[in-house]
Protein backbone atom coordinates (compact mmCIF):
# COMPACT_ATOMS: atom_id res chain seq x y z
CA UNK A 1 0.00 0.00 0.00
CA UNK A 2 1.70 3.01 -0.98
CA UNK A 3 1.43 6.35 1.14
CA UNK A 4 -0.37 9.35 -0.30
CA UNK A 5 2.59 10.98 -1.27
CA UNK A 6 4.02 7.74 -2.70
CA UNK A 7 0.54 7.73 -4.69
CA UNK A 8 0.53 11.59 -5.86
CA UNK A 9 4.17 10.86 -6.97
CA UNK A 10 3.02 7.81 -9.39
CA UNK A 11 0.83 9.71 -10.54
CA UNK A 12 2.40 13.00 -11.62
CA UNK A 13 6.70 12.50 -12.22
CA UNK A 14 8.33 10.82 -14.27
CA UNK A 15 11.85 9.69 -12.61
CA UNK A 16 15.19 9.73 -14.35
CA UNK A 17 17.04 6.24 -14.43
CA UNK A 18 14.61 4.86 -13.37
CA UNK A 19 12.30 1.21 -14.53
CA UNK A 20 9.03 3.50 -15.24
CA UNK A 21 6.89 -0.03 -14.84
CA UNK A 22 8.65 -1.01 -12.13
CA UNK A 23 7.72 2.09 -10.50
CA UNK A 24 4.41 1.86 -10.55
CA UNK A 25 4.06 -0.73 -8.39
CA UNK A 26 7.10 -0.02 -5.93
CA UNK A 27 6.41 3.95 -5.48
CA UNK A 28 9.40 5.89 -4.35
CA UNK A 29 11.25 6.30 -1.50
CA UNK A 30 10.43 10.07 -0.62
CA UNK A 31 13.36 11.58 1.58
CA UNK A 32 12.44 14.84 4.11
CA UNK A 33 15.63 15.66 5.38
CA UNK A 34 19.01 15.20 5.62
CA UNK A 35 21.70 15.58 8.44
CA UNK A 36 25.78 15.08 8.36
CA UNK A 37 26.13 11.92 6.12
CA UNK A 38 22.55 10.93 7.01
CA UNK A 39 19.18 11.43 4.87
CA UNK A 40 15.66 10.62 6.47
CA UNK A 41 12.45 9.47 5.04
CA UNK A 42 8.83 10.78 5.73
CA UNK A 43 8.53 7.85 8.09
CA UNK A 44 12.01 9.55 10.12
CA UNK A 45 13.67 6.47 9.45
CA UNK A 46 17.59 7.26 8.72
CA UNK A 47 19.08 6.00 6.28
CA UNK A 48 23.72 6.24 5.89
CA UNK A 49 23.46 7.99 2.16
CA UNK A 50 26.55 5.66 0.89
CA UNK A 51 26.31 7.80 -2.68
CA UNK A 52 26.40 10.89 -1.25
CA UNK A 53 23.11 11.97 -3.38
CA UNK A 54 24.15 11.15 -6.89
CA UNK A 55 28.02 11.49 -6.07
CA UNK A 56 28.12 14.62 -5.04
CA UNK A 57 27.26 15.97 -1.42
CA UNK A 58 31.11 15.54 -0.23
CA UNK A 59 30.18 17.85 3.27
CA UNK A 60 27.34 15.51 3.71
CA UNK A 61 23.57 17.04 4.52
CA UNK A 62 22.57 20.86 5.54
CA UNK A 63 25.90 22.39 5.97
CA UNK A 64 24.80 25.67 7.23
CA UNK A 65 27.86 27.48 6.08
CA UNK A 66 26.41 26.21 2.32
CA UNK A 67 23.35 27.37 3.41
CA UNK A 68 24.46 30.93 4.64
CA UNK A 69 26.35 31.34 1.69
CA UNK A 70 23.53 30.57 -0.76
CA UNK A 71 20.89 32.97 1.45
CA UNK A 72 23.45 35.68 1.54
CA UNK A 73 23.95 35.82 -2.13
CA UNK A 74 20.06 35.23 -2.93
CA UNK A 75 19.49 38.40 -0.85
CA UNK A 76 22.05 40.31 -2.77
CA UNK A 77 22.18 39.48 -6.41
CA UNK A 78 20.31 36.12 -6.73
CA UNK A 79 20.62 36.33 -10.37
CA UNK A 80 22.96 37.92 -13.30
CA UNK A 81 24.08 36.62 -16.15
CA UNK A 82 27.57 36.48 -17.99
CA UNK A 83 26.09 37.13 -21.52
CA UNK A 84 27.47 40.41 -23.62
CA UNK A 85 29.98 41.22 -21.23
CA UNK A 86 28.27 41.30 -18.07
CA UNK A 87 29.95 39.77 -14.41
CA UNK A 88 29.42 39.74 -11.16
CA UNK A 89 31.56 38.77 -8.34
CA UNK A 90 31.18 35.74 -7.00
CA UNK A 91 31.77 34.25 -10.98
CA UNK A 92 35.00 36.03 -10.91
CA UNK A 93 36.58 34.53 -7.57
CA UNK A 94 35.42 30.91 -8.75
CA UNK A 95 36.84 31.18 -11.97
CA UNK A 96 39.95 32.29 -10.08
CA UNK A 97 39.96 29.66 -7.58
CA UNK A 98 39.55 27.25 -9.63
CA UNK A 99 42.05 28.04 -11.72
CA UNK A 100 44.89 27.80 -8.95
CA UNK A 101 43.21 24.39 -8.11
CA UNK A 102 42.75 22.65 -11.40
CA UNK A 103 45.85 20.71 -12.55
CA UNK A 104 45.30 21.68 -16.03
CA UNK A 105 47.10 24.28 -17.86
CA UNK A 106 44.15 27.18 -17.56
CA UNK A 107 43.77 30.24 -18.78
CA UNK A 108 39.86 30.73 -18.82
CA UNK A 109 36.81 29.00 -16.90
CA UNK A 110 33.52 28.30 -18.45
CA UNK A 111 30.63 27.82 -16.33
CA UNK A 112 27.49 25.91 -16.71
CA UNK A 113 24.74 23.86 -14.60
CA UNK A 114 25.74 20.59 -15.15
CA UNK A 115 28.24 17.70 -15.75
CA UNK A 116 26.21 17.37 -19.10
CA UNK A 117 26.43 20.38 -20.31
CA UNK A 118 30.30 20.87 -19.60
CA UNK A 119 31.03 17.79 -21.61
CA UNK A 120 28.79 19.37 -23.99
CA UNK A 121 30.67 22.17 -24.37
CA UNK A 122 33.86 20.21 -24.80
CA UNK A 123 32.21 18.44 -27.90
CA UNK A 124 31.38 22.06 -29.44
CA UNK A 125 34.45 23.47 -28.44
CA UNK A 126 36.90 20.27 -29.41
CA UNK A 127 35.08 21.06 -33.22
CA UNK A 128 35.33 24.98 -33.01
CA UNK A 129 38.67 24.69 -31.89
CA UNK A 130 39.32 22.61 -35.27
CA UNK A 131 37.30 24.34 -37.25
CA UNK A 132 39.59 28.15 -36.27
CA UNK A 133 42.22 25.88 -37.03
CA UNK A 134 41.60 25.07 -39.91
CA UNK A 135 41.20 21.55 -40.02
CA UNK A 136 37.40 21.11 -40.48
CA UNK A 137 37.99 16.98 -40.91
CA UNK A 138 39.06 16.96 -37.51
CA UNK A 139 35.61 16.30 -35.03
CA UNK A 140 35.33 12.60 -34.28
CA UNK A 141 35.87 12.48 -30.40
CA UNK A 142 36.59 8.90 -29.18
CA UNK A 143 34.87 7.84 -25.58
CA UNK A 144 34.90 4.14 -24.13
CA UNK A 145 32.43 1.74 -23.31
CA UNK A 146 31.26 1.68 -20.04
CA UNK A 147 32.20 5.33 -19.70
CA UNK A 148 29.64 8.11 -18.90
CA UNK A 149 29.37 11.64 -19.58
CA UNK A 150 26.17 12.76 -19.85
CA UNK A 151 22.50 12.93 -21.66
CA UNK A 152 22.33 15.73 -23.62
CA UNK A 153 22.60 14.00 -27.74
CA UNK A 154 25.85 14.72 -28.10
CA UNK A 155 27.25 13.04 -24.01
CA UNK A 156 24.88 10.28 -24.20
CA UNK A 157 26.87 9.94 -27.74
CA UNK A 158 30.24 10.00 -25.50
CA UNK A 159 28.78 7.45 -22.75
CA UNK A 160 29.53 4.01 -23.85
CA UNK A 161 26.33 2.33 -21.62
CA UNK A 162 23.83 0.21 -24.01
CA UNK A 163 20.90 2.41 -21.89
CA UNK A 164 22.14 5.63 -23.50
CA UNK A 165 21.95 4.40 -27.08
CA UNK A 166 19.22 1.30 -27.86
CA UNK A 167 16.65 2.94 -28.84
CA UNK A 168 17.70 6.54 -28.37
CA UNK A 169 19.04 6.58 -32.05
CA UNK A 170 22.69 7.06 -30.41
CA UNK A 171 25.28 7.66 -30.84
CA UNK A 172 25.83 10.20 -33.43
CA UNK A 173 28.21 9.89 -36.20
CA UNK A 174 31.64 10.80 -35.22
CA UNK A 175 31.11 9.42 -31.85
CA UNK A 176 33.57 6.38 -31.19
CA UNK A 177 33.82 4.25 -28.27
CA UNK A 178 37.23 2.25 -27.43
CA UNK A 179 38.01 -0.80 -25.00
CA UNK A 180 36.66 -0.61 -21.04
CA UNK A 181 39.95 -0.54 -18.92
CA UNK A 182 38.12 -3.00 -16.57
CA UNK A 183 40.86 -5.98 -15.80
CA UNK A 184 38.78 -7.99 -13.63
CA UNK A 185 36.36 -8.68 -17.03
CA UNK A 186 38.63 -8.10 -19.86
CA UNK A 187 41.92 -8.76 -19.47
CA UNK A 188 43.55 -11.94 -20.83
CA UNK A 189 43.75 -14.80 -18.57
CA UNK A 190 47.51 -14.25 -16.82
CA UNK A 191 47.87 -10.85 -18.58
CA UNK A 192 49.37 -7.90 -16.13
CA UNK A 193 47.82 -4.64 -15.56
CA UNK A 194 50.54 -3.01 -17.13
CA UNK A 195 50.52 -5.66 -20.08
CA UNK A 196 46.80 -5.00 -20.73
CA UNK A 197 46.95 -1.29 -20.22
CA UNK A 198 49.50 -1.83 -22.79
CA UNK A 199 47.31 -3.85 -25.29
CA UNK A 200 44.36 -0.89 -24.42
CA UNK A 201 46.98 1.91 -25.68
CA UNK A 202 47.26 -0.55 -29.15
CA UNK A 203 43.65 -1.00 -30.14
CA UNK A 204 43.40 2.37 -29.48
CA UNK A 205 46.06 3.92 -31.66
CA UNK A 206 44.76 1.10 -34.08
CA UNK A 207 41.35 2.63 -34.10
CA UNK A 208 42.84 6.28 -34.13
CA UNK A 209 44.70 5.03 -37.84
CA UNK A 210 41.59 2.49 -39.09
CA UNK A 211 39.27 6.34 -38.86
CA UNK A 212 42.80 8.89 -40.02
CA UNK A 213 43.93 10.41 -37.35
CA UNK A 214 43.27 13.48 -39.21
CA UNK A 215 39.30 13.05 -38.36
CA UNK A 216 39.86 12.62 -34.77
CA UNK A 217 39.64 15.36 -32.38
CA UNK A 218 39.94 14.36 -29.07
CA UNK A 219 39.17 11.42 -26.19
CA UNK A 220 37.26 11.77 -23.52
CA UNK A 221 37.91 9.22 -20.16
CA UNK A 222 36.78 9.56 -16.29
CA UNK A 223 39.51 9.22 -14.21
CA UNK A 224 37.91 6.68 -12.08
CA UNK A 225 34.71 5.39 -14.12
CA UNK A 226 31.87 5.96 -12.13
CA UNK A 227 28.30 4.96 -13.52
CA UNK A 228 29.82 2.46 -15.59
CA UNK A 229 30.95 0.16 -11.80
CA UNK A 230 33.44 2.70 -10.13
CA UNK A 231 35.88 0.89 -12.44
CA UNK A 232 39.53 2.00 -11.21
CA UNK A 233 41.61 1.92 -14.32
CA UNK A 234 44.81 -0.72 -14.34
CA UNK A 235 48.41 0.02 -13.90
CA UNK A 236 50.20 2.35 -16.15
CA UNK A 237 46.55 3.23 -18.42
CA UNK A 238 46.73 6.81 -18.71
CA UNK A 239 50.32 6.98 -19.55
CA UNK A 240 50.06 4.60 -22.09
CA UNK A 241 47.05 6.04 -23.41
CA UNK A 242 48.65 9.33 -23.40
CA UNK A 243 51.45 8.64 -25.63
CA UNK A 244 48.90 7.58 -28.54
CA UNK A 245 46.96 10.81 -28.79
CA UNK A 246 50.35 12.69 -28.26
CA UNK A 247 51.06 11.08 -31.60
CA UNK A 248 47.96 12.10 -33.40
CA UNK A 249 47.58 15.47 -31.25
CA UNK A 250 44.16 13.84 -30.50
CA UNK A 251 43.56 16.23 -27.40
CA UNK A 252 42.92 14.46 -23.84
CA UNK A 253 39.19 15.99 -22.02
CA UNK A 254 39.27 14.50 -18.25
CA UNK A 255 35.61 14.08 -17.06
CA UNK A 256 36.31 14.81 -13.20
CA UNK A 257 32.47 15.48 -12.75
CA UNK A 258 32.86 12.48 -9.71
CA UNK A 259 36.41 12.74 -9.12
CA UNK A 260 36.67 16.35 -8.99
CA UNK A 261 37.32 18.00 -5.55
CA UNK A 262 38.25 15.27 -3.03
CA UNK A 263 37.01 11.88 -4.14
CA UNK A 264 39.97 10.39 -4.70
CA UNK A 265 41.78 12.06 -2.00
CA UNK A 266 43.13 14.34 -4.39
CA UNK A 267 41.80 17.28 -5.56
CA UNK A 268 41.30 15.84 -9.11
CA UNK A 269 41.56 12.53 -10.03
CA UNK A 270 43.62 13.29 -12.52
CA UNK A 271 46.59 13.85 -9.90
CA UNK A 272 45.90 10.40 -8.60
CA UNK A 273 45.81 8.84 -11.60
CA UNK A 274 48.90 10.51 -13.81
CA UNK A 275 46.31 11.89 -16.42
CA UNK A 276 47.88 15.09 -17.78
CA UNK A 277 44.64 16.14 -19.38
CA UNK A 278 44.44 19.65 -22.26
CA UNK A 279 40.83 20.53 -20.49
CA UNK A 280 38.55 18.67 -17.64
CA UNK A 281 35.05 19.02 -17.18
CA UNK A 282 33.78 19.46 -13.40
CA UNK A 283 29.95 19.61 -11.62
CA UNK A 284 28.87 17.89 -8.65
CA UNK A 285 31.26 18.16 -5.75
CA UNK A 286 32.24 22.34 -6.80
CA UNK A 287 28.92 22.96 -4.63
CA UNK A 288 28.94 19.85 -2.42
CA UNK A 289 25.92 19.42 -4.59
CA UNK A 290 23.85 21.93 -3.05
CA UNK A 291 22.81 24.01 -5.92
CA UNK A 292 23.76 23.00 -9.98
CA UNK A 293 26.75 23.91 -11.02
CA UNK A 294 29.33 22.71 -13.43
CA UNK A 295 32.18 23.97 -16.00
CA UNK A 296 34.92 23.50 -18.31
CA UNK A 297 38.74 24.84 -18.22
CA UNK A 298 40.03 26.02 -20.86
CA UNK A 299 43.62 26.39 -22.24
CA UNK A 300 45.45 29.19 -24.16
CA UNK A 301 45.84 27.56 -27.67
CA UNK A 302 42.03 26.81 -27.07
CA UNK A 303 41.07 30.80 -25.71
CA UNK A 304 43.51 32.30 -28.49
CA UNK A 305 41.59 30.43 -31.33
CA UNK A 306 38.46 31.56 -29.22
CA UNK A 307 39.60 34.99 -29.62
CA UNK A 308 40.43 34.58 -33.32
CA UNK A 309 36.97 33.34 -34.40
CA UNK A 310 35.32 36.01 -32.27
CA UNK A 311 37.59 38.46 -34.31
CA UNK A 312 36.30 37.09 -37.37
CA UNK A 313 32.23 35.94 -36.63
CA UNK A 314 31.89 38.65 -33.56
CA UNK A 315 29.75 36.57 -31.53
CA UNK A 316 31.07 33.28 -29.24
CA UNK A 317 27.78 31.50 -29.92
CA UNK A 318 27.45 29.56 -26.81
CA UNK A 319 26.64 29.68 -23.24
CA UNK A 320 23.11 29.40 -21.19
CA UNK A 321 20.98 31.70 -18.98
CA UNK A 322 22.45 29.95 -16.17
CA UNK A 323 26.19 30.17 -16.82
CA UNK A 324 28.15 30.96 -13.74
CA UNK A 325 24.79 31.60 -11.86
CA UNK A 326 25.58 33.68 -9.17
CA UNK A 327 24.09 31.94 -6.19
CA UNK A 328 26.00 28.41 -6.95
CA UNK A 329 29.36 30.42 -7.58
CA UNK A 330 28.91 31.36 -4.11
CA UNK A 331 27.82 28.00 -2.77
CA UNK A 332 30.86 26.64 -4.58
CA UNK A 333 33.04 29.52 -3.03
CA UNK A 334 31.93 28.34 -0.23
CA UNK A 335 32.38 24.70 -0.28
CA UNK A 336 35.99 24.88 -1.79
CA UNK A 337 37.14 27.82 1.08
CA UNK A 338 35.50 24.60 3.50
CA UNK A 339 37.24 21.96 1.47
CA UNK A 340 40.74 23.90 2.33
CA UNK A 341 40.10 25.13 5.94
CA UNK A 342 39.20 21.51 7.20
CA UNK A 343 41.69 19.85 5.07
CA UNK A 344 38.70 17.81 3.37
CA UNK A 345 40.76 16.55 1.11
CA UNK A 346 43.18 15.06 3.11
CA UNK A 347 41.21 13.68 5.77
CA UNK A 348 39.57 11.71 2.77
CA UNK A 349 43.10 10.63 2.10
CA UNK A 350 43.34 9.67 5.35
CA UNK A 351 40.36 7.59 5.83
CA UNK A 352 40.74 5.71 2.38
CA UNK A 353 42.73 2.99 3.50
CA UNK A 354 40.08 2.10 5.83
CA UNK A 355 37.45 2.70 3.36
CA UNK A 356 39.29 0.61 0.93
CA UNK A 357 40.70 -2.02 3.83
CA UNK A 358 36.28 -2.36 4.76
CA UNK A 359 35.65 -3.01 0.98
CA UNK A 360 38.35 -5.37 0.25
CA UNK A 361 36.86 -7.91 2.91
CA UNK A 362 33.67 -8.07 1.22
CA UNK A 363 35.53 -9.43 -2.18
CA UNK A 364 35.17 -12.81 -0.03
CA UNK A 365 31.44 -12.52 0.32
CA UNK A 366 30.25 -15.65 -1.52
CA UNK A 367 28.14 -13.66 -3.94
CA UNK A 368 31.19 -11.30 -4.84
CA UNK A 369 33.44 -11.44 -7.77
CA UNK A 370 35.56 -8.03 -7.32
CA UNK A 371 35.86 -5.35 -4.49
CA UNK A 372 37.88 -2.47 -6.24
CA UNK A 373 37.91 1.13 -5.96
CA UNK A 374 40.52 4.67 -4.57
CA UNK A 375 40.11 6.77 -2.14
CA UNK A 376 36.77 6.55 -0.86
CA UNK A 377 34.97 5.72 -4.01
CA UNK A 378 33.84 1.38 -3.92
CA UNK A 379 32.56 -0.79 -6.31
CA UNK A 380 31.29 -4.88 -6.61
CA UNK A 381 30.93 -7.07 -8.79
CA UNK A 382 28.06 -9.81 -8.11
CA UNK A 383 29.42 -13.25 -9.63
CA UNK A 384 27.03 -16.08 -9.59
CA UNK A 385 30.81 -18.18 -9.94
CA UNK A 386 33.55 -16.82 -8.26
CA UNK A 387 35.94 -18.78 -9.95
CA UNK A 388 34.72 -18.63 -14.04
CA UNK A 389 33.12 -15.03 -13.01
CA UNK A 390 29.64 -15.82 -14.76
CA UNK A 391 26.92 -13.44 -14.38
CA UNK A 392 23.85 -14.32 -12.94
CA UNK A 393 20.82 -13.53 -16.00
CA UNK A 394 20.50 -9.13 -16.17
CA UNK A 395 16.57 -9.85 -15.83
CA UNK A 396 17.29 -11.47 -12.49
CA UNK A 397 17.85 -7.85 -11.18
CA UNK A 398 20.25 -9.19 -8.49
CA UNK A 399 22.18 -6.41 -7.31
CA UNK A 400 18.76 -4.30 -7.86
CA UNK A 401 17.83 -6.77 -4.94
CA UNK A 402 20.69 -5.93 -2.79
CA UNK A 403 20.53 -2.35 -3.30
CA UNK A 404 16.90 -2.80 -2.00
CA UNK A 405 18.45 -5.26 0.89
CA UNK A 406 20.58 -2.39 1.54
CA UNK A 407 17.53 0.69 1.40
CA UNK A 408 16.27 -2.16 4.58
CA UNK A 409 18.87 -2.18 6.51
CA UNK A 410 19.27 1.74 6.64
CA UNK A 411 22.49 2.12 3.74
CA UNK A 412 21.39 4.32 0.38
CA UNK A 413 23.77 2.85 -2.19
CA UNK A 414 23.28 2.16 -5.76
CA UNK A 415 23.33 -0.74 -8.63
CA UNK A 416 24.65 -0.19 -12.11
CA UNK A 417 24.43 -2.54 -14.69
CA UNK A 418 26.26 -5.58 -15.06
CA UNK A 419 25.36 -6.92 -11.45
CA UNK A 420 27.31 -3.83 -9.98
CA UNK A 421 26.78 -1.91 -6.61
CA UNK A 422 28.64 1.38 -6.01
CA UNK A 423 29.37 3.45 -2.83
CA UNK A 424 30.48 6.46 -2.69
CA UNK A 425 29.57 8.20 0.72
CA UNK A 426 30.08 11.84 1.96
CA UNK A 427 33.63 12.96 2.24
CA UNK A 428 33.15 13.61 5.91
CA UNK A 429 32.30 10.50 6.97
CA UNK A 430 34.07 9.23 10.09
CA UNK A 431 36.00 6.07 10.75
CA UNK A 432 33.23 4.46 12.34
CA UNK A 433 30.28 5.61 10.19
CA UNK A 434 32.66 3.59 7.40
CA UNK A 435 32.44 1.09 10.08
CA UNK A 436 28.44 1.55 9.78
CA UNK A 437 28.36 1.39 6.51
CA UNK A 438 29.86 -1.36 5.58
CA UNK A 439 28.36 -4.17 8.43
CA UNK A 440 25.27 -2.68 6.65
CA UNK A 441 26.15 -3.53 3.23
CA UNK A 442 27.49 -7.25 4.83
CA UNK A 443 24.10 -7.74 5.56
CA UNK A 444 22.07 -6.68 2.99
CA UNK A 445 24.81 -8.93 0.54
CA UNK A 446 24.03 -11.67 2.99
CA UNK A 447 20.52 -11.29 2.65
CA UNK A 448 20.75 -11.20 -1.25
CA UNK A 449 22.92 -14.85 -1.42
CA UNK A 450 20.14 -16.00 1.12
CA UNK A 451 17.39 -14.08 -1.62
CA UNK A 452 19.67 -16.27 -4.31
CA UNK A 453 19.39 -19.46 -3.11
CA UNK A 454 15.90 -19.13 -2.05
CA UNK A 455 14.63 -18.20 -5.66
CA UNK A 456 17.14 -21.12 -6.79
CA UNK A 457 19.08 -19.02 -8.96
CA UNK A 458 21.92 -20.85 -7.78
N1 LIG B 1 30.15 12.87 -16.22
C1 LIG B 1 30.22 12.00 -15.21
C2 LIG B 1 31.50 11.29 -14.94
C3 LIG B 1 29.10 11.77 -14.42
O1 LIG B 1 29.16 10.89 -13.42
C4 LIG B 1 27.91 12.48 -14.68
C5 LIG B 1 26.67 12.31 -13.83
N2 LIG B 1 26.59 11.24 -13.01
C6 LIG B 1 27.89 13.37 -15.75
C7 LIG B 1 29.03 13.55 -16.49
C8 LIG B 1 26.66 14.13 -16.10
O2 LIG B 1 26.40 15.08 -15.15
P1 LIG B 1 24.92 15.66 -14.94
O3 LIG B 1 24.07 14.53 -14.46
O4 LIG B 1 25.14 16.74 -13.93
O5 LIG B 1 24.48 16.20 -16.25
Amino acid sequence: MLSNLATRDVETLIHPYTNLDAHRANGPLVLERGAGVHVYDTEGRPYIEGMSGLWCTALGFSNPELVEAAAAQMSRLPFSHLFSGRSHDPAIELAEVLKELMPVPTSKVFFTSSGSEANDTQVKLAWYYNNALGRPRKKKIIGRQRGYHGVTVATASLTGLPANHADWDLPLPGFLHTACPHHYRFAEPGESEEAFSARLADELEALILREDPDTVAAFIAEPVMGAGGAIVPPRGYFPAIQAVLARYDVRLIADEVICGFGRLGTWFGSEALGMSPHTLSFAKAVTSGYVPLGGISVDEPLYAAMVDQSAKLGTFGHGTTYSGHPVACAVALKAIEIYRRDRVVEGAAEKAPHFQARLARLAEHDIVGEARGIGLIGGLEIVADKRSRAQYHPKAGVAARCVAFAQGEGLIVRFLAGDRVAVCPPLIITPDEIDDLFDRLTRALDRTRDWIRAEGLA
